[in-house]
C-alpha cells in the first residue's frame, strides 16, 4: 500500500487553505512577510507539480519526456523553497543593509544551480504494477541533496550567529521547522519510495503562518517592541530628571547656605532680612521639588528601602500637627482639628521618616486645596498581638476631587483641575510618591471625596509594637542641644570639596560658630595634609569628586597610622538610603547638601562639642 497520493492531496488541500487565509487578511509590509508570500506560492506550485508528476505516470509509455520534465521542475521547486527559507532566516537575523550583501550571492547560486537541476540527468523509478509507487534518482537528485544540506546548514548558522541579539522569538519555530525539514530529507534518502518532502514543506509553511507570520501575532510582537521602547524612553527621562535634580542641589547649596548665613547677620536692615527669608523659602520649595523627583526615580528603580527604627508615634504626629499649623498661618480661616487616640503605643518599630513623609504630603495637600472650614487630622490604632495598625486620616472641607479623576490622583506629574489650581504650587508628584510609599510598607490608602465639598485621605499601615526602653537605644527624634558657640571656638575643621562655591558656603557657615576652617579641593590634597600631621578635629568630605572619590579618600585615610579624626560625608547624593550607605562605608556621619542649619549643628555638636 502506498500513501504518497494521500500525502499529496492533503498537502494540496492545506496549501490552498493557507493561500486563501493569507491573501484575504491584512498583511504586514515587512521583508520577512514578502519572502513568506513567495514561500506560500512556491509551496503551492510544488503541490501542483507533485500531483502532476504522479499524473504523468499514467502516460509514461506514450509521453516519457513529460514525466522527466515535470520531475526536473519539481526539483527546482524544492530548491527554491529551501532558498526562500534561508532568505527568510537572513531577513530575521540581520539588519537591512547587510541583508542585501548576503542575499545577492545566494540568489546567484540559486539561479545557476537551478539550471543544473534542469539539465542534469534524472532517472525515474517506477513499478508498473504498483500505482504511484515511484520516485526519482540520479545526478540531479544527488545535486539537490548536496545543495539542500548546504543551504539548511547555512540557515542554522545564521541563527546561531545572531542568537544573542534575538530581535523576536522567531528563531525557536524557524529552527524547529528547519530540523523537521532536515529529518524529512533524511527519511526520504533512507526510504525513497516514501515521498514526504512536499508534505513536510507544506506543513512547515502552514505552521510558520500560525506561529510567526500571522499578522495578529506580528502585531502583538510589534506592540511589545513599541512598549519596550516607550519604557526605555520613560526610564531615560526619569534618569535625566534625577541627574538634573542632583546637579541642581549644588548651586542650591550655595543659595541656601549663604542665605542662612545672611539671616544670622544682626546688622542687616529689616527689608534685606525679609528678602533673605523669601530666598530661603523659595529655595526650600525648590529643594522639595528636587527631592520629590529624586524620590520618585528611586522608587521606580526599586532602590528605595524601608529603614525600620524605634520611634515614638505620639512625638511624630505632634510634630506633624505643629508643622501643619505653621503652614496654615493666619491667612486662611481654617481650623485644624486634631484627634490622636489615647491608646497609641508609646514606642513602635517601623520607618518613621516615611510615615512622616506620607502624612506630610496629605496634610500639605489638605492645606493647599482648602480655602476655608476645617482640616481634621485623626490617628487611631488597632492593636492585635504585637502589631498595631495605624489608621491615619486627614479630612478637609476643600475643593474636593471629581469622581472620575480619583484614579488620576496617583499618576506622577498629573495635577487635577489645572485651571482652578493655577495659583497653587505643585508638581503632581506628592501623591504618586505617597501611594508608592504606602505600598512599599504594605499599607492601604483610601480616598473619599465629594467635588466642591471636601476630601478624606485614609492611610492604614501595620507597625510593630516595641518595648518602651527600646527607644533609649536609638532615639532618632531626640531634640537637639543647640551648640554653645564658645565651646567650638578654635576647633579646626577641614572641608574637602572639588567645588569652590561649596567650600565657600561651608566656610561661611562654620566660621559663624568660631570654627577655624581649612579647605582643599581633592582627596589627594586631603591625604597630604593628614600625612603632614596637620591637626583637625573634624573632616567634612565630599564624595563625588573627580579622580578620587570621598569614599576612596576615606579608605586611604583609615589605613594611615594613628588616624582618629572623625570624617563626615558632605554630599549632594542625598536620596533616601544614602546615609546608611555612607555609614557602612566607614563615614562617621552624613550631612546632605544643601546644608541645613539643623543638620550641621547636630553634627558639630556631636563631634566638636564633646565637653
Ligand atoms: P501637587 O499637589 O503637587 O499638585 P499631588 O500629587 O500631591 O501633587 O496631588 C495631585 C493632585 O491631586 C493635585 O494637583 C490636586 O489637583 C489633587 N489633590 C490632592 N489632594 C487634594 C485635596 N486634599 N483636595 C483636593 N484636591 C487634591
Amino acid at each position: 500500500m502506498n500513501y504518497n497520493i494521500y500525502f499529496s492531496f492533503l498537502s494540496f488541500f492545506y496549501i490552498v487553505l493557507l493561500l486563501i487565509v493569507f491573501f484575504s487578511k491584512n498583511r504586514l509590509n515587512t521583508l520577512e512577510n514578502k519572502i513568506y508570500k513567495y514561500l506560500i506560492i512556491v509551496c503551492f506550485s510544488g503541490a501542483i507539480l507533485e500531483m502532476s508528476q504522479m499524473a504523468t505516470c499514467l502516460v509514461m509509455d506514450t509521453l516519457p519526456w513529460l514525466n522527466e520534465f515535470v520531475a526536473h521542475l519539481f526539483l527546482v521547486n524544492i530548491f527554491t523553497w529551501i532558498t526562500l527559507l534561508l532568505l527568510y532566516t537572513i531577513a530575521v537575523s540581520f539588519q537591512k543593509k547587510i541583508i542585501k550583501t548576503i542575499a545577492t550571492p545566494i540568489i546567484v547560486v540559486w539561479a545557476v544551480a537551478s539550471v543544473f537541476l534542469l539539465l542534469l540527468p534524472i532517472q525515474y523509478y517506477f513499478e508498473p504494477g504498483k500505482m504511484f509507487y515511484s520516485y526519482t534518482y540520479g545526478d540531479a537528485v544527488d545535486f539537490l541533496k548536496i545543495l539542500s544540506v548546504m543551504f539548511l546548514l547555512f540557515s542554522v548558522l545564521c541563527m546561531f550567529m545572531r542568537i544573542k541579539e534575538l530581535r523576536t522569538k522567531k528563531y525557536v519555530p524557524i529552527l524547529t521547522y528547519t530540523i523537521l525539514f532536515f529529518a524529512a530529507g533524511i527519511i526520504q534518502i533512507i526510504e525513497p519510495t516514501l515521498v514526504l518532502l512536499q508534505t513536510v514543506q507544506t506543513f512547515v509553511t502552514f505552521l510558520m503562518y500560525f506561529t510567526i507570520e500571522n499578522p495578529d501575532l506580528q502585531m502583538i510582537a510589534d506592540l511589545n517592541i513599541a512598549r519596550e521602547t516607550a519604557e526605555k524612553a520613560n526610564n531615560a527621562k526619569t534618569e535625566f530628571l534625577s541627574n538634573m535634580s542632583h546637579e541642581i542641589r549644588t548651586p542650591l547649596n550655595a543659595i541656601t547656605g549663604f542665605s542662612q548665613a545672611l539671616a544670622n547677620e544682626k546688622e542687616l536692615p529689616d527689608s534685606v532680612k525679609d528678602d533673605v527669608k523669601d530666598i530661603l523659602m523659595a529655595s526650600d520649595s525648590l529643594l522639595e521639588i528636587v527631592n520629590g523627583i529624586l524620590d520618585i526615580s528611586k522608587i521606580e528603580a526599586n532602590k528605595l528601602e524601608i529603614i525600620n527604627t524605634y520611634y515614638s508615634p505620639r512625638k511624630i504626629f505632634d510634630e506633624l500637627a505643629t508643622l501643619t499649623k505653621a503652614r496654615l498661618g493666619n491667612e486662611k480661616p481654617i481650623e485644624l482639628k486634631i484627634n490622636f487616640a489615647e491608646d497609641l503605643p508609646k514606642v513602635l518599630y517601623g520607618d518613621y521618616a516615611r510615615i512622616k513623609q506620607i502624612c506630610l504630603n496629605i496634610l500639605t495637600n489638605a492645606v493647599k486645596y482648602t480655602e476655608k472650614g476645617s482640616i481634621e487630622f485623626v490617628v487611631s490604632c488597632l492593636a492585635k498581638g504585637d502589631i498595631c495598625r495605624l489608621i491615619i486620616s486627614v479630612e478637609d472641607t476643600g475643593i474636593g476631587i471629581k469622581r472620575d479623576k480619583i484614579d488620576k490622583l496617583f499618576t506622577k506629574f498629573e495635577r487635577l483641575d489645572e485651571e482652578k489650581n493655577i495659583t497653587i504650587e505643585g508638581t503632581g508628584l506628592g501623591l504618586a510618591i505617597t501611594k508608592k510609599l504606602v505600598e512599599l510598607m504594605h499599607g492601604d490608602l483610601v480616598v473619599q471625596s465629594v467635588y466642591g465639598k471636601g476630601s478624606k485621605f485614609t492611610v492604614s499601615i501595620d507597625q510593630r509594637i516595641a518595648q518602651v526602653d527600646a527607644l533609649k537605644e536609638e532615639s532618632p527624634t531626640s531634640t537637639l542641644q543647640l551648640p554653645q558657640n564658645n565651646q567650638m571656638q578654635g576647633k579646626r575643621v577641614l572641608v574637602v570639596d572639588d567645588n569652590n562655591l561649596n567650600i565657600k558656603v561651608a566656610t561661611r557657615l562654620l566660621t559663624a560658630y568660631g570654627i577655624e576652617v581649612d579647605s582643599v579641593m581633592s582627596g589627594t590634597e586631603c591625604i597630604d595634609k593628614i600625612k603632614k600631621q596637620e591637626h583637625y578635629d573634624l573632616i567634612l568630605l565630599d564624595d563625588m569628586m573627580p579622580r578620587m572619590t570621598g569614599t576612596q579618600t576615606l579608605f586611604i585615610l583609615t589605613k594611615l597610622p594613628d588616624f582618629h579624626i572623625p570624617v563626615v560625608a558632605l554630599t549632594a547624593n542625598a536620596i533616601s538610603g544614602m546615609k546608611e550607605k555612607y555609614l557602612q562605608e566607614g563615614f562617621q556621619d552624613y550631612i546632605p547638601k544643601p546644608i541645613e542649619k539643623k543638620e550641621l549643628e547636630r553634627v558639630l555638636n556631636k563631634y566638636l562639642n564633646k565637653n
